[in-house]
């Protein structure tokens, strides 16, 4: 298999097709973006890594983000998954990524663990688990990328929380049904943090495998049981992409993460993981180059869980 030359044929797939979309100006620290960058990268479980474009580039990962501390929640909670599982569901919200519709009717049972509501409830547990959630994030970024220079972006974290009325009022209105253990500041702050981590494509790719070698970390360590792993893996395929997950069902057919920075992670389970990055984002806020050139190489090659 010739990764390097499928990864320039479904980048230059997707660059071939009208429409780059917006990078994301909600968060003003995101808007000095570079537009026309893109890259992409696949890491295969045996531990080769190809990449092509700005696959090198870091970026603010966002929502990625999301896949990590729920990994790491569940992971440091142990035999008590359910603890967690309790306080977020794992139903497709059908509403935008910040939504704050379902939560009232929902009893501040926030819908699944990718809608900023469920990360900030992720993000909670992983505190009370571990003291430090944004420390947590980083150290295991590092440990299975192998890259030491992961860091928190904290000009963009401090953009985000200036300009983060949405998810403040998500976050209080949560805790006025008891279901955050830390004071709301500490889990904003957190929040804000683990979102704002820059990362390449590179890294995030090698970050990926763990889901790809169904739960089991770079150092071979475990870090999710098998079941764990792939009950991630189905919650990232129904809710990874927001409002826009069965679309990204139909078009890419692998379970994968999107953040409003502009990078998608997907897992190709037994192979590896790809990431892939540009920073204009469909209405739904993923990129619209990055769901293409996924769209285009799992065309190519057949790679899908169906
Ligand atoms: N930090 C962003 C927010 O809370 C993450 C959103 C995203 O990437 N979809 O709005």
């Amino acid at each position: 298999m010739d990764y390097q030359q499928l990864l320039h044929q479904a980048m230059a797939t997707a660059l071939s097709a009208p429409g780059r979309g917006r990078p994301a100006d909600y968060i003003p620290a995101l808007a000095a973006v570079d537009p026309t960058a893109f890259g992409m990268a696949i890491a295969t479980v045996d531990g080769e890594v190809f990449g092509a474009g700005d696959w090198e580039t870091p970026f603010s990962v966002q929502s990625v983000s999301k896949l990590f501390t729920l990994a790491l929640a569940l992971a440091e909670g142990g035999e008590d998954a359910d603890a967690l599982w309790r306080r977020v569901g794992r139903e497709p919200s059908g509403n935008p990524f910040n939504s704050l519709v379902q939560l009232e009717t929902e009893q501040g049972i926030p819908r699944n663990p990718f809608i900023n509501a469920g990360a900030l409830v992720v993000t909670d547990r992983l505190l009370e688990l571990t003291g430090d959630a944004v420390g947590a994030v980083r150290d295991f970024l590092r440990a299975e990328s192998g890259n030491d220079a992961i860091e928190v972006d904290d000009a963009v974290a401090a953009s985000e929380a200036r300009h983060g009325h949405r998810n403040a009022a998500l976050a209080h209105f949560i805790a006025s049904y008891g279901n955050l253990r830390n004071p709301v500041e500490s889990v904003l702050a957190h929040y804000y943090a683990h979102c704002a981590m820059t990362a390449s494509c590179r890294d995030l790719a090698l970050v990926g495998r763990f889901l790809a070698r169904h739960g089991v970390r770079a150092d071979g360590s475990r870090l999710l049981s098998r079941s764990e792993a792939k009950r991630v893996n189905a919650v990232l395929l129904t809710c990874g992409t927001y409002d826009a997950a069965g679309e990204f069902a139909f078009r890419v057919g692998l379970p994968g993460k999107s953040g409003v920075g502009g990078g998608i992670l997907a897992v190709l389970p037994g192979r590896g993981a790809v990431c892939v990055w540009s920073p204009g984002l469909d209405q739904a806020g993923n990129s619209v180059l990055g769901v293409a050139a996924l769209d285009a190489l799992t065309t190519a090659t057949g790679w899908s869980v169906f």
